[in-house]
């Protein structure tokens, strides 16, 4: 580490200032500048002059004036909602879900296109091109106005590069996206993990707005995890941790999805659900049979209603396999709240009652007191858009070190 002090340039520390300024107006909007004055520790000449700019810059607006109990009635300010938009893209296996959002975060326009993502590495980038140019169309947002793209999408990825290093949900492997996107579409390209991006989507406008720390769980077609710790996506060494479907369960089990055996996600996604009813049942059920959109766990709520005995024990079984699995997550990060859901508006709640019984079971000690576990049955395709959208505000709040 070079530790050698670099006197800051005056350029840098007013770009810092400015960022800072920026920051509390949008964390703490509307708000004068007298409030900005005590908050910051700038004085008020500087936030005057800085402020100004921002308005000139069409990045922060006046909104109205504060209540006052005498002398000069002082102006609130906000972000300018239309100084900028973003784009967010999440890839799935037969569809891009995509929203263009303001600097507010909020979704001005959304559209889901069906295309073939899954086995179609190669076509990839033209697919996301004609997504996001049909966006822009659409959306009426001059082109200029944009800042940037941000994509979701499952499996490992290098952040860095922009690279689907490993997604077995599109069986894509070392798929290069970040820097073919920027050059084709002139603008930045933020590419990450879409449970990640689902987590920026909770920790900006979902469940996790109070939360500092939170885990987000998510089963579905696979089993996915984000971390947020001290309001920081957790990304591991060099960043792509936090695969929970990919930890052991069984060293012996079911053979998994990436190759190897037991992994917890051989158990907890739609594919391990059906095995683990066909395991119980005399007569099997065929993946296919959710080509409709329909969940595993919603597909086995209707075999319950109709009465069958071992759809009800497999729903009570995968229970316990996430039980057990949250039970070790507590264990490792002793979180303040986990979030669990199917990410597209599926049931997770028939789940609770047997997960909740073995949670209580493998939770070590009183790592579990106060844990709030908040199941999420709302969440829509388009949050996870939205959240990779975040990527790019994110980027476009952040210090200028
Ligand atoms: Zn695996």
């Amino acid at each position: 580490m070079d530790y050698t002090a670099q006197p800051m340039g005056r350029k840098m520390m007013r770009e810092m200032n400015q960022n800072m300024l920026l920051n509390l107006i949008r964390a703490h909007a509307p708000i004068s500048r007298t409030q900005l004055k005590k908050i910051s520790g700038l004085s008020l000449a500087t936030i005057v002059g800085m402020t100004t700019s921002l308005i000139e810059q069409q990045l922060v607006v006046e909104v109205g004036v504060a209540r006052s109990t005498g002398g000069r009635k002082a102006g609130l300010l906000e972000i300018y909602p239309h100084g900028g938009y973003v784009i967010g893209i999440d890839l799935r296996d037969y569809q891009i879900v995509g929203a263009v959002l303001n600097l507010h975060g909020r979704v001005i326009y959304e559209e889901i296109r069906s295309v073939v993502l899954r086995d179609n590495a190669a076509s990839a980038v033209d697919l996301i091109v004609e997504s996001v140019e049909a966006l822009i169309i659409h959306s009426r947002v001059p082109r200029e106005k944009m800042l940037g793209l941000g994509c979701g999408v499952s499996g490992v990825v290098d952040t860095q590069e922009g690279i689907s290093l490993e997604s077995w949900i599109l069986n894509w492997h070392c798929v290069e996206l970040g820097r073919p996107l920027k050059e084709r579409l002139g603008m930045p390209v933020f590419v990450d993990n879409a449970v990640n991006c689902l987590a920026c989507y909770e920790k900006s406008y979902g469940n996790g707005r109070t939360y500092h720390d939170f885990l987000l769980v998510t089963l579905g077609r696979g089993l996915g995890m984000a971390a947020v710790i001290k309001d920081v996506l957790y990304r591991g060494a060099q960043g792509r941790g936090c695969e929970f479907g990919h930890i052991t369960f069984d060293m012996n089990g079911r053979r998994c999805e990436c190759g190897k055996q037991g992994c917890l996600e051989a158990y907890i996604s739609d594919h391990g659900i059906f095995r683990t009813y066909n395991e119980l049942a005399p007569s099997p059920l065929e993946i296919k049979t959710l080509d409709s959109g329909m969940s595993a766990i919603d597909y086995l709520l209707t075999r319950i209603q109709e009465g069958d005995r071992y759809a009800r024990e497999t729903v009570a079984l995968t229970g316990t396999y996430l039980g057990v699995g949250m039970a070790t997550l507590v264990n490792l990060f002793n979180p303040t709240c986990i979030i669990v859901t199917n990410g597209v508006g599926h049931h997770v709640d028939p789940l609770v009652e047997s997960m909740d019984t073995l949670m209580k079971q493998h939770i070590f000690s009183v790592l579990g007191n106060n844990l709030r576990l908040i199941v999420e049955d709302n969440t829509t395709l388009i949050n996870w858009a939205r959240g990779a959208g975040c990527l790019v505000l994110q980027d476009f709040f952040s210090s200028p070190l």
